[in-house]
């Protein structure tokens, strides 16, 4: 059984966060420490620590990230100019909270993939 993270007590709106979508199976919260003007979260509902854990049950969920990432952007003035979808996995990926989550970030030229 996977630990739980900060996240699922977000979820569970147990310690406070600035929700931005909510529904049965994903929910979506601003970044605390934003890296773009728009920096949002979307997190599967249930608790997958990383995307080594994946399994076909997830695939709902895990496509439902993407809805609600186009959405979202949507209504942030996002879709013409653009905008970049994270997920990082493990040490290497720089993951930091083993609950998985997807990065919308945009607002600004985000610059090359990778610093280096
Ligand atoms: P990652 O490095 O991909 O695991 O990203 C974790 C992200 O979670 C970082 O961008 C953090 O700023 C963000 N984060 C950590 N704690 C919170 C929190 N309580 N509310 C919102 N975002 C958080």
């Amino acid at each position: 059984m996977a630990e739980e993270t900060i996240f699922s007590k977000i979820i569970r709106k147990e310690i406070p966060a600035d929700i931005l979508y909510q529904d049965d199976l994903v929910t979506a919260f601003r970044d605390i420490s934003p890296k773009a003007p728009t920096h949002v979260l979307i997190v599967p509902n249930v608790l997958i620590p990383t995307v080594n854990e994946v399994e076909a049950e997830h695939e709902q969920a895990l496509g439902r990230l993407f809805t609600v990432a186009r959405k979202l952007a949507a209504e942030a003035g996002l879709s013409d100019d653009g905008y970049r979808l994270i997920v990082n996995c493990n040490r290497h990926g720089g993951q930091e909270v083993y609950h998985i989550h997807m990065h919308l970030l945009g607002g600004r030229p985000l610059g090359p993939m990778l610093a280096h």
